[in-house]
């Protein structure tokens, strides 16, 4: 078997002004999905952020990829190694999103290979990961600090006509009331029963009490979590931080770094998470020597795909680690990988994080999945078990070429709104 065609398609997804430590979300947010379609033309599909770099370096990656086993991954990625490695490309960045390009490549590719050699064997991508453990996956309730606005094509402007969370999505958040508002319209629509504030927005005693009114709203049967993205210093993250003892279940990317937050870690009773401090196989070894976090929050799109995920569960169970997921603006290609590595792994202590209720659009035939109390169920075709609809996808790159945006940039989107705003890496 060998893939004969590789297909790259940047898309623009409609995303609501959305408030984080980077700024603001753009009107619409940026993937990338990947068609590969083998001799025997079955078709294999990921889906991955969109940046211009990465969409570069997938089209130059064409010639390692084309012509190759889809089911001989390691190869493929030794030639992808040897073609990317170095120069600028293994860089993160200081924002709270991944910006290295190998690893992005290795999550799109592999996906898409997994999703081939599921469709020839007849059996899940869980099932190729290990097993299917569990049939339905629970998600936590992301909430955000957020501007009135839809997003998209209405912008900072709302439809009228919309109702249900479709309406709530729209609403402005910058207060208590507004938050707890979208934490209660965000529970009746989905039903999760765990719920995240993404903070480093406004001043820390607000996001606190944000919390703590959250904490009243949903009690203690409702675990909290909380991330500010690491603009907040360790003296900031230690003092409030004392304050959200027994109110959240995990503080998330409080301070900047592994030497910060294992400070802050050592200070409090409350277990720490990061996707920022910890981001790759070779920040584990300072990591565990620190103790910089008690939780990692993969994410198959930055940490090289789905099997270096499930080899992230079993070394975060040698060191004491817990392992949950990480999650930016994505649609139904990405949340079926994120399931069936759900499905798949050993333990899940937490639930998955995800955007998912925040985008309205779909890629996938059938529309959105549906959860059910917070929970999704792992599809049960072979492969990811879903199929592109192409007909979304070419109206999802129309908005692509129309919206202009060419990578993700926050603090532009933030300035139109305040002139003048900067990014910080350590706000208060
Ligand atoms: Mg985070």
């Amino acid at each position: 078997m060998k893939i004969r065609e590789m297909h790259i398609t940047p898309i623009a997804i409609v995303d609501p002004p959305l408030l984080n430590a980077a700024g603001l979300h753009a009107p619409y947010a940026l993937r990338i999905i990947i068609e590969l379609i083998t001799d025997n033309n079955i078709s294999g599909i990921s889906e991955i952020p969109g940046s211009e770099k990465i969409r570069n370096c997938l089209e130059e990656s064409r010639e390692e990829i084309t012509g190759k086993d889809p089911f001989n991954l390691t190869n493929i990625f030794k030639s992808l190694e040897s073609k990317f490695s170095g120069v600028d490309n293994d860089i993160r960045g200081e924002q709270s999103w991944d910006q290295r390009v190998l690893t992005h490549i290795f999550s799109a590719i592999e996906v898409a290979c997994l999703d081939i050699i599921g469709k020839e064997t007849g059996r899940r991508i869980s099932d190729l990961l290990g097993g299917t453990v569990r049939e339905q996956v629970p998600f936590s309730a992301y909430l955000f600090f957020k501007h009135k606005g839809a997003g998209g094509e209405l912008g900072f402007d709302i439809d009228p006509s919309a109702s249900g969370w479709a309406a709530a999505r729209q609403a402005q958040a910058l207060d208590v009331e507004g938050i707890v508002a979208q934490g209660k319209a965000m529970r009746e629509a989905f039903g999760f029963q765990s719920v995240k504030l993404k903070g480093g927005v406004c001043a820390p005693e607000i996001e606190l009490e944000c919390l703590r009114a959250l904490h009243n709203e949903f009690g203690n049967k409702v675990p909290l979590r909380f991330d500010p993205n690491g603009v907040w210093s360790v003296e900031t993250a230690i003092s409030y931080g004392k304050e959200m003892e027994g109110i959240l279940d995990y503080y998330e990317d409080p301070v900047r770094g592994r030497e910060a937050m294992s400070r802050v870690r050592k200070a409090l009773d409350i277990a720490i998470a990061t996707n920022m401090c910890t981001t790759s196989f070779k920040d584990i070894p300072e990591s565990i020597r620190i103790g910089s976090e008690d939780i990692i929050l993969s994410d198959h799109h930055f940490w090289g795909g789905l099997r270096a995920s499930m080899h992230l569960e079993w070394l975060c169970s040698v060191f004491g680690r817990k392992l949950s997921m990480h999650s930016n603006s994505h649609l139904g290609i990405s949340l079926a990988a994120m399931l069936h590595l759900g499905a798949a792994l050993k333990e899940l202590h937490y639930a998955f994080d995800t955007h998912y209720p925040w985008q309205e659009e779909e890629v996938i035939k059938g529309g959105k999945f549906c959860f059910e109390n917070g929970f999704i169920s792992v599809p049960k075709g072979p492969g990811l078990g879903v199929e592109l609809d192409k007909e979304a996808l070419a109206k999802l790159h129309n908005n692509y070429k129309r919206c202009g945006l060419m990578h993700r940039d926050d603090e532009i989107e933030m300035q139109k709104v305040e002139p003048g705003w900067k990014f910080e890496l350590t706000r208060w």
